[in-house]
């Protein structure tokens, strides 16, 4: 039955019997029964959650006994060190109890999704040995008051009683997305999520070091700044561990890992593959991984190899391609604004162009796959600039062919805007130090205006420089549809001895 329907069903029954009984009609009967029928269905019900709770430690078990270990994580070096020191607490409980340290109750994971969260909590338990039982914040989220809280006491116990069922002497209790239930408590309406997150609350002040099976609370988000302080305060969570996405040599032990059961060709190079695939999390990797395996499977081959790499990181990072048909005319718009990209790109980061590709694929009907040399945490104005310029090089090598733009630069033009929003929250523009929110509208639009025309000047004067490129690069493009980046450079530097 669906929720809503339940509520009309409560405010309808009470008004239809005070209108029989208005009528002169004997009501009592009526309720008796009733009485009856609602004692049945509660009955029903509680067997009812009694299977919903045992559905839900079937589901706990299904993680079965923690094997995980660390070495099967890739990269995160520091959270992984951070994390074995804390859990040394664990283990060498008794030493820190007679020193008069208070146990450590609760150890905050946080980072991006996919980075490898539910992998650490998971070996935390083997490092440990302990139990583990997993759970996620949204199972805990419920319409009636007191279930959620319920479910985190049933939680509790089922760590305690397994822990001693498998004769461990302590539990890890894993909560992933803590932030559905541990959000900040604004007052009033939210009665349901405050149970909850007291239930969690009083749960974890329950944690004694003396009590055996010890209860460890890892708890993981990606939305830490949420989170109610109350959980944050020292004595629960007080133990925060960021994981973040992996840099280039993380990214190459996470592909390690998971080549290992697939057969790679002895020309496929890691290292490069790790490089492209900048900014991918350890999910996504695991997904480049097994996308290429299946793209080898498909060429009935036996080992993976480059190209099959090349694909998958292309379709984790675009998604799949479409089957959407265009037309010549519309084709070679978008090849003359994927030109555009890719030679703004060549020409301010040499020999950074990866691929350009003609093959719809998710939202986009083109792409230039950029290859960063190195991981960069920092960008000075100059390098914010040129990122603008690529992103407007596809607009503006539209305006040069066709005297007008399209609708295939929005996301470019998002992008741009975007980079000027971060120049002026860092200082970096005219309008000073100072917050977006110190300033008008009409400043901030002046500002944004000003930054992005003298931008797009310069990338159009850039470009007609290089027209040859596109004479020269264009049918090509159009009938192969994909180049790599040595093969545009080749056509870079060939285009030079056409004709001006
Ligand atoms: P979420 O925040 O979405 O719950 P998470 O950070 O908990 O994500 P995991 O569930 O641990 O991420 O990772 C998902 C999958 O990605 C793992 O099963 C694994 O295959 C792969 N993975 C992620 N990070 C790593 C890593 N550091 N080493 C190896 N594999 C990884």
């Amino acid at each position: 039955m669906p929720k809503w329907s339940k509520e009309v069903l409560i405010g309808f029954v009470p008004v239809l019997l005070i209108f029989l009984a208005f009528l002169g009609i004997n009501i009592v009967p009526v309720i008796v029964a009733g009485a009856m029928v609602g004692a049945l269905l509660v009955i029903t019900h509680m067997r009812g959650g009694i299977a919903v709770n045992a559905g839900a430690e079937k589901k706990r078990k299904k993680n079965g006994p923690a094997r995980l270990t660390f070495e099967e994580i890739g990269g995160q070096d520091n959270a992984k060190q951070e994390l074995r020191e804390a859990l040394d607490f664990l283990i060498r409980h008794e030493e820190i109890s007679k020193f008069g340290i208070r146990p450590l109750k609760g150890i905050l994971l946080t980072g991006p999704p996919g980075t490898g969260k539910t992998l650490m909590a998971k070996a935390a338990a083997h490092y440990t040995n302990s139990v583990f039982v997993a759970a996620s914040g949204s199972e805990f989220v419920e319409m009636y008051v007191g279930v959620g809280a319920g479910r985190i006491r049933d939680l509790f116990k089922d760590a305690r009683n397994r822990a001693v069922k498998e004769s461990k002497e302590s539990a890890i209790i894993f909560i992933d997305e803590i932030d559905v239930i541990g959000g900040k408590r604004e007052g009033g309406q939210q009665r349901e999520y405050d149970q909850t997150l007291n239930q969690l609350l009083t749960e974890m002040d329950g944690i004694y070091n003396s009590e055996t099976p010890r209860i460890l609370l890892i708890a993981a988000t990606n939305r830490k700044e949420m989170l109610d302080p109350a959980l944050l305060r020292p004595g629960r969570f007080d133990r925060h561990i960021q994981v973040d996405m992996p840099d280039k040599k993380g990214r190459r032990s996470i592909l390690e890992l998971h080549a290992k059961n697939k057969p790679l060709h002895p020309d496929v190079i890691l290292d490069k593959v790790a490089e492209e695939a900048y900014g991918f999390s350890g999910a996504q990797l695991e997904s480049v991984m097994n996308e290429a395996a299946i793209y080898m499977m498909r060429d009935n081959l036996t080992q993976v190899e480059d190209r099959h790499l090349a694909m998958a990181i292309d379709k984790v990072m675009m998604g799949e391609k479409t089957d959407r048909e265009t037309n010549q005319e519309e084709k070679k718009r978008v090849a003359i604004h994927e030109l555009g990209h890719a030679i703004m790109a060549e020409l301010l980061r040499p020999g950074s162009v990866s691929q350009v590709t003609l093959t719809p694929r998710g939202q986009a009907l083109g792409y230039v796959r950029h290859n960063p040399q190195q991981d960069q945490y920092l960008y000075t104005k100059d390098y914010l600039e040129e990122q603008i310029m690529i992103a407007l090089g596809g607009a503006a090598a539209e305006e040069m062919h066709y005297g007008g733009r399209s609708t295939g630069s929005r996301g470019d033009f998002d992008q741009a805007l975007g980079i000027v929003e971060m120049m002026m929250k860092s200082g970096l523009t005219s309008l000073g130090i100072a917050k977006l929110e110190m300033v008008t509208t009409e400043e901030l639009m002046k500002e944004n205006s000003k930054i992005l025309d003298e931008l797009m000047e310069r990338t159009r004067s850039l470009l007609e420089n290089k027209r040859n490129v596109f004479e020269y690069s264009l049918d090509i493009l159009m009938k192969e549809e994909v180049l790599s980046g040595e093969q545009f450079r080749c056509q870079f530097r060939d285009s030079v001895l056409l004709p001006a």
